[in-house]
């Protein structure tokens, strides 16, 4: 059973909230309300690069947070705990988001004839590479016609890939959310595996 790892969740802070976002992530991951100014000084970071990561990841409901007054300077400081139930949710969540855009691609990709540039300044379909006499409006060069046998299976290997780690994390996920079913199920399996070996076997050796 493949649980969804530390990695699947630092690719998911990355894809949410930028590269500063998994400095952020391993500050607040096993705290509860830390002050944003303890994060800022630790990653050298302005109280306003956080509060826009931290706006990120609560479209996401990633964190949660509360605020206190400082009555000293007037403003309010934020205090985080990051929600590490909701975030499997939305790995499970971005790896969909993900096949569905690769899916668009594909379509996208199986429907045109692409033509493009061997110095890759751009990428035509057959119509617009038509229109511009298949040389490229960059450089000069010759366009040439892509392999798209190549390109649509690149992209449905992809898929596949995606697909097939997120089927065993959900299997994972489902067999978390009972693990008192399963528990009974082993159980009975035992069970019935003791009255069939017991029958031929005499019980002489059992003291
Ligand atoms: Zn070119």
């Amino acid at each position: 059973m493949k649980m969804i790892t530390e990695k699947d969740i630092e690719d998911m802070i990355g894809e949410v909230g930028g590269s500063d976002a998994a400095g952020i992530y391993r500050l607040l991951k096993d705290k509860e309300n830390l002050n944003e100014f303890i994060i800022a000084e630790k990653l050298k970071l302005t109280i306003n690069q956080i509060r826009n990561i931290m706006y990120k990841f609560e479209r996401y409901n990633l964190i949660s947070s509360t605020r206190k007054k400082d009555r000293k300077k007037g403003w309010y400081i934020y205090f985080y705990t990051f929600n590490s139930k909701q975030a499997e949710e939305v790995v499970l969540h971005l790896k969909k988001e993900r096949i569905r855009i690769l899916e668009k691609q594909l379509e996208r990709e199986e429907a045109h004839e692409f033509y493009s540039c061997p110095n890759k300044c751009v990428r035509l379909t057959l119509e617009n590479a038509m229109e511009h006499n298949f040389i490229c409006f960059e450089c000069g060069k010759l366009l040439n016609p892509e392999d798209k046998e190549k390109n649509t299976q690149k992209i449905k290997d992809f898929i596949t890939q995606i697909r097939a780690r997120l089927t065993e994390l959900e299997k994972a996920a489902s067999e978390k959310k009972r693990p008192k079913e399963e528990h009974i199920k082993v159980k009975k399996k035992i069970g019935k595996k003791q009255i069939k070996y017991s029958k031929p076997k005499p019980k002489k050796k059992k003291k």
